[in-house]
């Protein structure tokens, strides 16, 4: 399904050009306009998925290996010393378009690129509640026995 609203649709399908760095059947790979670092790429499904929960399983095993060839292809040309592979559900979750992407963000020694959160301290009646919750909704889905 293609969203004709939806702008990483009309970038995926090349109906708006981008810099793109990788195309195949089902993904376009493109660099992202406000970049976190130098190289900061976009992988774009081709068909519409708002988010990771409406992705196909044929395009979700696709992803992590793609993942992986653009961010080797990356610390190759660009000499990142590393790269976080940034995935956002939800306007909560900072996520401001809504088709499925996947950020590869290249990190370099210096750059203050942020990708961090301030751990917590676990409470152990905490975790064994908030698992319950939501062990107990995998199991209303099918998902556990
Ligand atoms: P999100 O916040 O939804 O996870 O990420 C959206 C990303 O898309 C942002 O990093 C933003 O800079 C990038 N972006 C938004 N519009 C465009 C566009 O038209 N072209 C490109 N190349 N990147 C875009
Ligand atoms: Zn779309």
């Amino acid at each position: 399904m293609r969203d004709d609203n939806c702008i990483f649709c009309k970038i995926a399908n090349g109906v708006i050009p981008s810099e793109t760095i990788y195309e195949d059947d089902m993904f376009r790979v493109i660099l992202d306009l406000g970049p976190a670092s130098r190289g900061h790429a976009l992988i774009l499904p081709k068909q519409h998925y708002k988010d990771i929960c409406e992705l196909e399983e044929e395009t979700a095993i696709k992803v992590l290996p793609l993942a992986a060839k653009i961010g080797n292809a990356m610390k190759n040309s660009l000499g990142c010393a590393g790269f976080n592979v940034v995935q956002n559900n939800g306007k909560a979750a900072g996520q401001t378009v809504f088709h499925f992407h996947v950020h590869l963000i290249p990190r370099y020694e210096e750059g203050p690129v942020m990708v961090s959160w301030v751990p917590g301290e676990a409470d152990p009646g905490e975790l064994t509640q908030t698992g319950d919750a939501i062990r107990s909704a995998l199991q209303s889905e099918g998902h556990i026995q």
